[in-house]
């Protein structure tokens, strides 16, 4: 017997028959032996049909008070698809309870719309699980200190699970969605991407952060600090596939590095066009530079991704760095109202069609040459790259928006990703 947490998202929760076909694969898993707690999201849309709801009422602001009652309502989409499942899985004749964030409690900070999990009590469910009823608790909310309900952030319901799985120290933590798991690339981009069996967790959170969709990248940080057993798979196949076929499908995020099962030098191509450049053209090479550009960004909370400073030459230099997209125009804005004119230099330049692709595995720690047959690769497809950053486990370049997926396919071929 095992305690397992089971999450769904919200295309798996999407309808009433969907509902009740989770409602049967749970039972099954239950039936099989196991504790089962179930983290559902809202059902599909629910979540931005709510927050429309809100915008025609008044449109978004960065305002306290406006903020609590968006959580207020937003949470509300996880109650009902939690209270439909129990309802579904009471009449398959399974024992089952339901609970909002806060009653279980999953105690939050304060920060509506982002709240932080502080700490879950695992009492309430522990005993209902000992009694031999499957546990609901909603994803993506929980309650704060003086009371209020808080969100999580969007696609929060992963992190949700993999907390209570945490505080529960469950045997593993199943992610179900609407892909079968995490593949080397976006199959849409690229047809012969792969489904990967396992990646390492430190790759899974390089691919969140840039770009996969898959897991919240914070559900992942999660799941690697408490060494939490996660796995992606399907919601998709019958509910009453065998359930160890089950149990074994997908894709396994792992901890340690001799359990990778596939050496392969880079893991996955990642990739987004959220971002935008920016260059600061003739900047006085001297200190406190970075710190007067960057830090009048960070005051205004714009986040910067990639950063590069040029060689200097005549005692001046080049600067640029990306920001997401949707703060572009600000971003320039403030530059040439409260920087350039106190630098003394007048040009910023500016473009917003571009992207970063990205090439992620551990396997680079150990191997030499990686990066520089990625920009043979993009070379050899006449792909120019105007910005490059590097961390241990990842290289990513900044290449014109209209070859991203002429680079993304390049690169999945020439690191030989579409063979097992
Ligand atoms: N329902 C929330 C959202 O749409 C949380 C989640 O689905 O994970 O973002
Ligand atoms: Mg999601």
């Amino acid at each position: 017997m095992a305690l397992i947490v089971h999450k769904y998202g919200g295309t798996s929760m999407g309808s009433t028959e969907r509902i009740r076909n989770v409602a049967k694969r749970v039972a099954k898993w239950a039936r099989a032996g196991h504790q089962i707690v179930v983290v559902p999201s809202a059902m599909s849309g629910e979540t931005n049909r709510l927050l429309g709801l809100a915008k025609e009422l008044a449109p978004a602001k960065p305002d306290t008070a406006y903020s609590r009652e968006l959580d207020m309502l937003a949470s509300t989409g996880e109650q009902a698809s939690s209270a439909l499942l129990a309802i579904a899985l009471q009449s398959e004749g399974q024992p089952s309870v339901s609970y909002a964030g806060w009653q279980v409690a999953i105690k939050t900070n304060d920060a509506f719309t982002k709240a932080r999990i502080q700490s879950i009590d695992d009492q309430k469910v522990k005993a209902d699980l000992n009694a031999g009823k499957v546990v609901i608790i909603t994803g993506f909310q929980g309650v704060d200190d003086n009371g209020n309900i808080t969100t999580l952030g969007r696609g929060g319901s992963d992190t949700s699970a993999v907390a209570v799985a945490a505080a529960l120290k469950a045997d593993e933590c199943l992610i179900y969605t609407d892909v079968d798991g995490v593949y080397t690339t976006d199959p849409r981009v690229v047809p012969e991407a792969r489904r990967l069996q396992t990646v390492s967790f430190e790759e899974m959170l390089e691919m969140a952060s840039l770009g996969s969709k898959v897991l919240q990248i914070r559900s992942v940080e999660f799941a690697g600090k408490y060494k939490v057993p996660m796995r992606v798979l399907s919601s998709f196949t019958p509910w009453d596939i065998d359930i160890h076929e089950e149990a074994a499908s997908g894709t396994l995020i792992t901890f340690e590095e001799d359990e990778q099962m596939e050496q392969a030098v880079v893991s996955g191509i990642a990739f987004n066009r959220d971002e935008a450049k920016i260059s600061v053209l003739g900047v006085p090479d001297k200190p406190g530079i970075a710190y007067q550009i960057l830090g009048a960004v960070a005051d205004a909370n714009i986040e910067v991704d990639v950063i590069i400073q040029n060689l200097s030459k005549d005692g001046k230099t080049d600067f640029s760095f990306t920001v997401h997209r949707n703060d572009y125009a600000k971003t320039i804005d403030l530059l040439k109202e409260k920087v350039l004119p106190s630098l003394g230099v007048a040009e910023v330049l500016g473009d917003a069609k571009i992207c970063k692709v990205s090439i992620v595995g551990i396997g680079m720690r150990s191997h030499v040459g990686v990066a520089s047959k990625m920009f043979r690769a993009l070379s050899e497809e006449g792909i120019n790259i105007q910005m490059i950053s590097t961390s241990e486990i990842k290289t990513s370049v900044v290449i014109d928006e209209k070859y991203m997926e002429l680079a993304v396919r390049a690169l999945h071929k020439a690191f030989d990703l579409d063979q097992a």
